[in-house]
């Protein structure tokens, strides 16, 4: 077995629209090929031992022991690599359920496809079930170790990739809300939603978060200097840089027991609290001076630790926090209990956890010994042994939700102080004997407000209600049902997506918003080009939809883009299919006409409910579509006539219909007339029938939209594509006595296309010089053949200079054997250099005639038709 290739998906795809992370491995059975399971001696037995919880796996058979029973009853090496696959991640603590596994056209290839979480994970489950599989059927067994490490590698990967308890409980609730989000490539930058309406949060601060409130929270002697101010009971202290001050500030703070912190430390680092002696004191101080020049002296105030979480002006949640401490049973030294302790799983590292391990510190052993204690001592069952002084969940505190229990008067200054401080999310350490009375009657205090307050103890407390503070966070930052999203128009077709994409755009800027659009010449927002290049996949939407000016955004959606990776974005609001004909066929796995509609129609099917799927209904397979999408429909066609129109409209659909020589849509009882074809340039005077229905297209997509009649034809009217932007669409030259036309048409179809506007020239002699890229099938190049000679009086054959690996004059004779076929006395000649070719049709263009040319370059051919001295460049222009 060999795996030849293997790719990661990460919207929807060919293969489902709605699981969006897959990895797809194209598997070489090699040997295996001939070799059901059943006939590999052992292997059945092989695979139980190791894997035994595959029992679990229904598989076609749907009940438990199904998977294993086509084992032994034989199946094939990529559907058991398949579920071994899924297997190694479900046991190391990843659910997946989804694969897939078929046959390519190539005999012995397999596509395997598998769900994963964590990208890194998955590829590895693939590869290792690859490993896996080879060994039994090698030597009848795969070592447990190996399978032990396996497993610790991909719990590994899924450890590393997680978000942090805060940022996951935003994301989590963001998920439940619809409202899409992403990792940016920076700051560990979590981005809500898309375009203009998109929100950006760092761990807990949001966009929102004043800069200033930030940096007051994190003064803390300032804080308190304000608060103080404001008739908030604020602990008595005072700042020092010097150890020779240390004694005076313990006398100005009242004596004895007193709190050293550095002025401006987090997570507990460097606080001492409860100091009683100068020995303490000074060894404090330098504890301190660690983490800050300045050190803070405070009075120690009695009391439970309470954390009071603000959002948006309101307190959301109450936490009391315990600081780490164990439990005496009467058998077990403290050093024993704290082992146990930390082997609860929910205890990790830092703060990925829920809890987080308990470690001792200085003043751990200085806080026993206070409790009569050492480590070696056995406490009596039930007597609590605190371990830390501070409650700080990262030194391993535990929390108790107390939300319920907080008196109105301590919400009322809770919201105050906030308000105060100014920030939108923000928590109070707040030392109180009891949070359910008014801080003044119990000597109270607000010790501190933190920026970026962490959430995993009011959504994962130890003890009490886990409170959804993320929903209160998502409330603040879409607020009265403002959209976090943008509308997705998405583009695809066999040809024409560039030109229908950059139509729509321009369409849609009539409405005044900023439009952002990706085309196979390069990205744009606005009026302006962000980057030049093929963007037609993922990473080109993502541009469009991280970008936060842009209202708007109009995808061309590439078929290698989808194969790839899949779509960029998990739902649009419309899917455009203009057609889908041959082209490409045999690459990515993707070998008849009908598996690229299928490809194609992810399109459509990756379209809200409420959305609409505008699909071509003059093409069968496009209009085949419908059956699949939820979306709404909208059909366009050409055909004035179209049954499938007709009772569409009958039903109450909408549709773009040409006829009369109009661009209308039609709705109900009404026909709205947007323009006649003549006067829109980019149908060259109606000459062009393909690009009437490019028009229809993005007039339908804009028009279900709810851009209006007006602004569509003011769209219409006004989109001339030169040479410079679209250069190789066709580009129409005036040389006086001749026209010549540059098109980049590369399949059947779009000759098709292009001869339709040439037969409606009626004024002289065609000429057409034709090829194409040599990876095409030797049928596509006979196909171009008849239909040149179906469309021109004079054909020059040429050759692109690279030839993709088909020998020289290959394609030449395939295109000549197409010529004669359909027209034994047709007039042609070869010339396999394309330079020399246009040149010949150049040199002889009778008067009023058309030379028509489908170059390997089009900027070479555009030069060669400028040394000739162009007239007037006439693209798209009635
Ligand atoms: P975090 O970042 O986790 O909030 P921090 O390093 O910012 O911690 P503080 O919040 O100032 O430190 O103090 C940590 C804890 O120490 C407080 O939550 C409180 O339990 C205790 N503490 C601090 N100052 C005092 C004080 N003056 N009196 C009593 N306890 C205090
Ligand atoms: P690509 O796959 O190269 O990105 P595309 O789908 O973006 O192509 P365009 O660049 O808009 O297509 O058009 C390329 C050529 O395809 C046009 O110059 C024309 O020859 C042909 N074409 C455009 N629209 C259609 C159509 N609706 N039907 C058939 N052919 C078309
Ligand atoms: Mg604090
Ligand atoms: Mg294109």
């Amino acid at each position: 077995m060999r795996i030849l290739k293997i790719q990661t998906l990460r919207g929807p795809n060919y293969w489902s629209i709605r699981r969006h992370k897959l990895i797809v491995m194209r598997l070489d059975l090699e040997n295996l090929a001939e070799m059901p399971s059943n006939e590999i001696p052992g292997f059945y037995e092989g695979l139980v031992e190791a894997l035994p919880s595959l029992e679990g796996h229904y598989c076609s058979p749907g009940c438990r022991g199904g998977f294993l029973m086509r084992v032994r009853e034989g199946t094939m090496m990529g559907h058991v690599v398949e579920h071994v696959a899924l297997e190694l991640q479900e046991l190391a603590g990843m659910h997946v359920g989804f694969g897939r596994t078929r046959e390519t056209a190539t005999p012995g290839i397999f596509q395997v496809v598998i769900e994963y979480l964590n990208e890194e994970a998955g590829r590895y489950a693939g590869r290792a079930a690859v490993r896996l599989c080879q060994s039994i059927v090698d030597r009848g067994r795969y070592p447990k170790a190996e399978l032990e490490q396996d497993i610790q590698d991909l719990k590994d990967f899924w450890r590393d990739s997680s978000l942090g308890p805060s940022t996951e409980a935003i994301v989590k609730e963001a998920e439940k809300r619809g409202i899409p989000w992403m990792q940016l490539s920076a700051r560990f930058l979590i981005q809500l939603g898309y375009g203009v309406n998109q929100k950006r949060m760092q761990a807990t601060m949001t966009d929102n978060t004043g800069i200033l409130g930030v940096e007051l929270a994190c003064d803390k002697e300032a804080t308190k200097r304000i608060l103080a101010a404001a008739g908030v009971p604020v602990p008595r202290g005072t700042v020092i840089n010097f150890l020779d001050d240390l004694q005076e500030a313990i006398e100005y703070v009242g004596g004895y027991p007193i709190v050293i912190k550095p002025l401006d430390g987090n997570h507990g680092r460097g606080i001492t609290i409860d100091i009683r002696t100068w020995d303490e004191a000074e060894a404090a101080y330098e504890a301190a001076r660690q983490v800050s020049r300045s050190i803070i002296i405070e009075r120690y105030y009695i009391g439970r630790d309470h954390r009071v979480l603000v959002v948006d002006g309101k307190v959301v949640a109450v936490a009391e926090r315990v600081p780490a401490h164990v439990v005496g049973n009467g058998r077990s030294t403290i050093a024993e209990l704290i082992e146990e302790t930390n082997l609860d799983p929910n205890r990790g590292e830092g703060h990925d956890n829920v809890l987080t391990k308990i470690e001792l510190d200085r003043t751990s052993y200085q806080l026993l010994e206070r409790q009569g204690y050492t480590l070696n001592s056995v406490p009596p069952k039930g007597t609590i042994c605190y371990l830390r002084a501070t409650a700080n969940l990262s030194t391993g505190g535990i929390a108790v939700d107390r939300t319920d229990e907080i008196h109105p008067e301590n919400i009322w200054l809770a919201q105050r102080v906030v308000k105060i401080i100014g920030l939108d999310i923000a928590g109070l350490d707040i030392v109180t004997s009891d949070i359910s009375r008014p801080l003044r009657e119990v000597d109270g205090v607000i010790v501190e407000v933190n920026a970026a307050p962490g959430f995993r103890m009011h959504v994962a407390p130890s003890i009490g209600i886990p409170r959804n503070v993320a929903g209160a966070v998502m409330d603040m930052l879409f607020s009265n049902q403002q959209s976090s999203r943008i509308p997705i128009l998405s583009v695809t077709g066999t040809n024409g997506k560039t030109t229908t994409t950059r139509l729509l755009a321009h369409i849609y800027k009539q409405t005044g918003k900023v439009v952002g659009y990706t085309t196979t010449d390069g990205t744009y927002i606005g009026e302006y080009l962000v980057e030049a290049g093929d963007n037609t996949g993922p990473q080109s939407a993502h541009l469009i939809l991280q970008d936060a000016t842009v209202e708007v955004a109009v995808l061309e959606t590439a078929r290698g883009g989808i194969l790839r990776s899949g779509l960029g974005f998990e739902t649009a609001n419309v899917g455009v299919v203009l057609n889908v004909a041959a082209d490409h066929l045999g690459i990515g796995d993707i070998d008849t006409i009908d598996q690229l509609a299928n490809l194609k129609s992810v399109v459509a099917e990756a379209v809200f409910p409420d959305g609409y799927a505008v699909l071509n209904a003059d093409d069968r397979r496009v209009a085949a579509m419908a059956e699949k999408t939820k979306a709404n429909i909208a059909y366009f066609t050409m055909n004035p006539d179209s049954e499938l129109v007709r009772k569409h409209i009958q039903k109450g659909g909408v549709a773009a219909v040409y006829e009369n020589g109009y661009l209308s849509i039609v709705k109900g009882d009404w026909t709205h007339r947007i323009e006649r074809a003549e006067n829109i340039p980019l149908t060259m005077g109606g000459r062009a029938p393909f690009m009437i229905a490019n028009a229809l297209a993005a007039s339908l997509a804009a028009f279900v939209q709810n851009v209006t009649i007006e602004q569509i034809r003011a769209g219409l009217k006004t989109f001339r594509a030169s040479v410079s932007q679209t250069p190789g669409r066709m580009n129409l030259f005036n040389l006086g006595n001749f026209h010549a036309l540059v098109d980049y048409a590369h399949n059947p179809a779009s000759y098709e296309a292009v001869g339709a506007f040439v037969r409606n020239w009626n004024t002289g002699e065609k000429i057409g010089v034709v090829g194409g890229p040599g990876d095409r099938r030797d049928e596509d190049f006979v196909t171009l053949g008849k239909l040149a000679a179906d469309i021109f009086d004079y054909i020059i054959v040429k050759e692109d200079d690279d030839t993709r690996g088909r020998p020289r004059g290959s394609a030449s004779d395939l295109i000549t054997k197409g010529i004669t076929q359909v027209k034994p006395d047709c007039r042609f000649e070869s010339i396999l250099d394309e330079t020399q070719a246009i040149n010949k049709a150049l040199d002889m263009a009778p008067d009023n005639g058309l030379v028509v040319i489908l170059p390997e370059s089009v900027s070479r051919a555009i030069k060669l038709i400028k040394l000739r001295g162009v007239v007037k460049e006439e693209i798209q222009q009635s």
